[in-house]
Parts: C-alpha cells; structure tokens; sequence
C-alpha cells in the first residue's frame, strides 16, 4: 500500500469546501468562508464554507423531507445494508486520499492515520452493515390472549456532532449505525476538523445513499450548536464532545425531550502492579498518553504504579520517552505529530507550566517544540504531585503522563476511580484473578488488561460519571438509533368484529 508523501497536496480533493445539503453541494448562505489549518505548519489547508443557522434549517428540512418520504426508511435493512458495504468498499478504495486528509487536517502521523483512522472508520461501516442483516423485532410471550410482537423503528432525522480530535471515526460511529436504522443525518464536524466529513458525503453519495438522507454543515459550534440540538424537526443528537459543551447540550436537548448521547471527555488511569511484564507495560503506557498526541478521550494520562516498581519505571520513562519517533506528520515514521490547533498548543503549554510551578518533578519534556512552525509539544512525564492537582485531577488532551506511585489493590482502585471522569482504564498484571477483580472495581465504560486502546467495532465504548452515557460500537449502539413500537393484538373469540 503507497503512502501519499505530502498529505497537503491531498487536501484540494475535498470536494469543494461546500456544505452538502439533500444531495447537493452550496456556499454558506451568506457565503462566509473559513480557513482550515494544517496543525504541521501554522499554514492554511483549505477554505471551507461556514454555514448559517439558516443552513442548518435548510439541511434538516432536506434530512427531515428525505426520512418523512420514506426513501430510506422505507427500505428493508437489507438492503441499507448493501449500500453501507458498498460505501465500506469505496472507503478502502480511497483509504490513501482519505488517510492524507485526515492527517493534514489534524496532524496525525500518516500511517497512523491511515491504519488507524481509515480503517477503523470503513470497519464500522463493514460492521454496521453486516447488523442490517439481523435487524429483526421479536414476538413476546404473553400472559393475556393476545398476540404481541415488537418492531424496531428508526428515529427520525439525527443530528450528529463530532469533536476535532478522531474525525472519520468518531462520525463513522453515529452516521454507520444511524443509517442502518433508517434514520437520516445532519452531520456538524468539528470547525477545525471538517475535511473528511465532505470526501464522507461524497462516497456515500456514491455509494447510493439517497440525496437529502446525509448532510454535512460545516461551521463553528458556538454559531450552530443550539441551532441544531433545539431545532423542533431534529428526533435525536449524538453528540461527542467536552463535558461542559455536552452538559450544556444535553440540557438544551432535554427542553425538547430529545434522546441524547453523550459521549464526553475522560481522564483514565493505567494501573500497573509490580507483577506486569515490564517490557510489555512500557510500550502500553507510552502508547496510553503519547498516541493522537495525546488527544484521545480514552488516553491513559494517570499512570498509577505499584510502589516496588514506581523508580524503575519512572528511570525507564525518562529514557524511552525521547526515543518515540517525533515530528512531521508526513514522515512514516513518526509515532507522534502536531496537537492539532494553536489553541489546544496553548492549553496544553498552559496546565504544564502551571504543574511545574506547583512542583511537578519533569521526568521527560515539559515544553512546546519549535518545528516547521507547527504546534508541537515534547512528550512529557510529570512526578510528585497529589491526585488533587489540577494536571492529574483534570482532562489535559495532550501528550502528558502523570505518575503515583500506590501501595495496595484497593488504595490504586481507590485512585483510578477518584476522578469525576469515567470513560477508559486499564490493568497490567500477570495475575488474572487481581485483573478481574480490580477491573470490575473500576468505574468506566471500558477496561483494558495488559494493553491499552484495544477497540474493535463489535465493542462498545461510552462513558459513567462525567463522562457521559449512551454507547458507541458494538449491537449495544442500536439501541441509540431506534425504538421499539409493540404491537399488540387481542384475540379473544369476535374482538375482531
Ligand atoms: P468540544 O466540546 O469543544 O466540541 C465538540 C463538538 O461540539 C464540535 O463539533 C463543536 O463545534 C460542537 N459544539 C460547540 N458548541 C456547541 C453547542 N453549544 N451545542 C452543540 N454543539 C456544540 O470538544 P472538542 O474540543 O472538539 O473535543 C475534545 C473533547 O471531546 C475532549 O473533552 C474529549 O475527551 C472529548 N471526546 C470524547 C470522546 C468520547 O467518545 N467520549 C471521543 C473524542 C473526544
């Protein structure tokens, strides 16, 4: 498989910098425009239009129109299916160009985010497609003469919400299983990171997903959000995001009784007891809080390690750290990029130093890097501070590793789960028995044992506390996207005269 060398040549394929609304592309209906950054150079990518609130309404009427007309809902899932598949097929066909966008538009490494990125978002297609198949309802056993079976109906017209960080697979998500209920889509991808949702609305397009079933508006949240999650023609938002942006989404859905998934921010800690394999755990806790640049809500920023083993690792650290390949997302080697804007660059910057000033012990990094003029940051490993402190207490979104040392089984549980969010973990140990029994103790909607980030369509994913509820991936992900209507039938002797 080739490999584009400069993904910023890539990015003029996107089609056109428009939005997509019942199958056809536009300007913003005032025609502002706004430009998109490659995070590897500061430079502009591509313009892309900035919708407005009467976009918006434009693209739920076409989604409502196109769902009340019965286009897709109308069809048999099976045959969803298929044109899922087909999109499926066409995705791997153009997983290079898709890979290189990505990657230009968030600084991924590009063989991470072809491998990564492409791939897992054309395998949720693949999967989703393959439910359509087993979307059947049930017939109930009842108590009283009647007949009761129970069908499973789409919602109506999605709006679906995404965060800049994995943008094709955190849509691919929503829009995958969505679709296969028979629901129709507007999609609002994060204002950074549009790029991939427009070459998205192409291949479905192609793929023979009826106009005005998919819509793209691209734009600021802050100028769309509440537009689109208290529009009264929207059934349900999905949305993936920051805690306080999807509180207050969640709140505003609610005015209008509104099904709400909320897939949130996370803060997970990686429990390491002394028995782990060492070489085996080392490579799961950098790739925890280096991958993405550390920009993943499932990141492993809170490492806690057994105390026998806490110099040892941290000494192991501070060497390993710097070797992790660094620098031009273009080059194939690279294991870590760009964060992906100047203001996640300044966030980042900002919780280190306000660390270091409150003693944090800098084991490795601790300070942006100047390259190309991208928005780079060392990989850094903080020590010695309290669980309270603000860097280990809250969501960095960065490449930054904070180490505690615990003593006892209960005292690291007791740590992972003292934080308001609830959305990964992870064990590492050889003993199976501490692994199941801490792993059932952790508050989170997933846990790793002796590894980290091992996702697969057919698994759930979703969040407890503050980081959420609902949840993505796996059969569990329908239950999002439909609603049961029973159906009840009285067969008592002439009820039906
Ligand atoms: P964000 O909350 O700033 O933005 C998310 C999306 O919401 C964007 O599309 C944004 O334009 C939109 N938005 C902004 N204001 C809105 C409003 N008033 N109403 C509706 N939508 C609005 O998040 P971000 O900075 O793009 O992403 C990082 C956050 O996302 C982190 O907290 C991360 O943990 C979280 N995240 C969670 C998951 C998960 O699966 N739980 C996955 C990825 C990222």
């Amino acid at each position: 498989m080739t490999i584009i060398d400069n993904p910023a040549t890539a990015a003029p394929t996107v089609p056109a910098g428009r939005l997509f609304i019942g199958g056809e592309w536009r300007d913003a209906s005032d025609g502002r425009r706004t430009t998109i950054v490659n995070p590897a150079t500061g430079a502009a990518l591509r313009e892309v239009a900035a919708a407005t609130t009467s976009d918006v309404d434009d693209a739920v009427a076409a989604a409502r129109n196109a769902f009340d007309s019965g286009i897709w809902s109308g069809l048999s899932s099976r045959e969803r299916a298929r044109i899922l598949q087909r999109a499926y097929q066409i995705m791997r066909e153009r997983t290079e160009e898709l890979a290189a966008v990505e990657s230009a538009n968030v600084g991924k490494p590009i063989m991470l985010a072809q491998f990564v990125d492409v791939n897992n978002a054309a395998e949720l297609y693949e999967y989703y497609a393959s439910l359509g198949h087993h979307l059947d309802g049930s017939v109930r056993e009842t108590t009283g003469n009647t007949h009761a079976y129970v069908k499973r109906e789409p919602l109506g017209v999605v709006v679906a919400i995404t965060p800049f960080n994995f943008p094709l697979i955190l849509s691919s998500s929503k829009i995958a299983p969505a679709l296969i209920a028979g629901n129709t889509i507007v999609h609002k991808p994060a204002g950074d990171t549009p790029l991939s949702a427009l070459i998205m609305a192409e291949i479905l397009a192609e793929a023979g997903v009826p106009a005005g079933v998919f819509n793209v508006v691209t734009g600021s949240g802050a100028t769309l959000g509440d537009h689109l999650v208290g529009h009264p023609d929207v059934d349900k938002v999905a949305f993936t995001g920051s805690t306080d942006v999807g509180a207050h989404a969640a709140a505003l859905a609610a005015q209008t009784l509104k099904p709400f998934t909320a897939e949130l921010g996370g803060n997970a800690a990686n429990i390491v007891f002394a028995d782990a394999d060492l070489d085996q755990a080392i490579g799961t806790i950098i790739s925890a809080f280096v991958f993405n640049s550390g920009q993943f809500c499932m990141a492993g920023p809170r490492l806690l390690v057994e105390r026998p083993i806490y110099d040892t690792v941290l000494g192991i650290l501070g060497q390993a750290v710097p070797q992790v390949p660094f620098g031009s997302p273009t080059d194939p080697a690279t294991v870590i990029g760009p964060l992906a804007s100047q203001t996640q660059l300044d966030k980042v910057s900002a919780i280190v130093e306000r660390a270091k000033a409150a003693g944090a012990q800098v084991i490795t990094g601790g300070s942006p890097v100047d390259l190309d003029g991208g928005f780079y940051y060392a990989p850094t490993v903080l020590a010695g501070l309290p669980s309270s402190a603000e860097i280990v207490a809250e969501e960095v979104f960065g490449p930054v590793l904070t180490v505690e040392p615990f003593d006892t089984e209960e005292e690291a549980i007791a740590l992972a789960n003292g934080t308001a969010y609830g959305l990964a973990s992870g064990v590492q140990t050889s003993d199976l028995a501490k692994a199941h029994r801490v792993a059932a103790k952790l508050q989170a909607g997933i846990t790793w044992v002796n590894g980290w980030a091992l996702l697969d369509p057919s698994v759930p994913f979703g969040g407890v506390k503050a980081s959420g509820w609902g949840r993505e991936g796996g059969p569990e992900a329908m239950e999002s996207y439909q609603r049961a209507h029973s159906i009840v039938f009285n067969l008592e002797q002439g009820a039906a005269r």
